[in-house]
């Protein structure tokens, strides 16, 4: 028997000024079942408590959309989103499911993680979201997805150079790349101002916050596409990683 979610209207309220309906709620327990039940096969995620999940998956995922508390307002107006990395769905499928008027672009370069992403859109009716297999070094060379997204996602990918590398190519001129991360050093961003100046972005806002019931320190890192990306970025597959910028 799988546990009840919690609801967190009030903390939703007072965090994202928003609550989830109740057809959102259940949309929401349901994600919980299938990434629970999936788990038992697909090793998704070591976040499984209700409590710890709603925080650190739902919330997380969503807190990320709405810099200093607010939702994007883009979000309701058709953007295309791409998830880097997406894992078992975060932050993409929240995403998706909150906003039906976005088109979410799920990438992951593991096919058992995308497989069990399918299943969960499909049970689901998730009409929203898409999946990409694929190692994101590639796909931001691939006409069809380089520089095509108002919007990219990352979190828990690499250090900040790795993300901004695999996020800036794919965002188009004038979009928006956000970087989840959780601590946040002086070092990091020497090389989050290198990195965004040379793949063509431009940091807009760095927020610090935490996380509303384990308290723990999250940095939210926004970055705007203010030109072309050179076409030598992303490099290979690897590089990124071997050689950070
Ligand atoms: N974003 C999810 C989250 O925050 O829960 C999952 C994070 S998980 C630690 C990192 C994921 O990134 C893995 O599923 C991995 O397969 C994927 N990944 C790592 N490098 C990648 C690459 N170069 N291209 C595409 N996916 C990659």
């Amino acid at each position: 028997m799988i546990k009840n979610l919690p609801k967190m209207l009030d903390i939703w309220e007072k965090t994202l000024h928003w609550q989830p309906n109740t057809l959102q709620q259940e949309k929401l327990q349901k994600l919980y079942e299938l990434i629970i039940t999936g788990n038992r096969q697909f090793n998704l995620t070591r976040i499984t408590e209700p409590e710890e999940f709603w925080e650190k998956h739902l919330w997380d995922s969503l807190r990320g959309v709405a810099p200093e508390g607010q939702f994007m307002s883009l979000l309701n107006n058709g953007v295309s989103v791409i998830d880097i990395g997406t894992g078992a769905g975060f932050p993409g499928l929240p995403i998706a499911m909150i906003f039906p008027n976005s088109q979410v672009t799920l990438l992951d370069s593991t096919r058992k993680k995308i497989n069990f992403i399918d299943d969960v859109i499909n049970n689901m009716s998730i009409n929203n979201a898409k999946t990409l297999v694929g190692r994101v070094e590639e796909i931001g060379q691939e006409y069809e997805h380089r520089e095509k997204y108002d919007l990219a996602v990352i979190r828990a990918v690499g250090n900040v150079s790795i993300c901004v590398e695999y996020a800036l190519p794919l965002v188009k001129k004038r979009g928006l790349a956000i970087i989840y991360r959780g601590s946040w050093s002086e070092e990091e961003n020497a090389s989050l101002e290198n990195a965004v100046e040379l793949l063509g972005g431009n940091i807009e806002l760095i927020e610090q916050f935490t996380t509303p019931i384990s308290e723990s320190m999250r940095h939210c890192l926004y970055l705007r596409k203010i030109k072309n990306t050179p076409i030598h970025f992303p490099r290979g597959v690897g590089i990124p990683k071997q050689k950070p910028l």
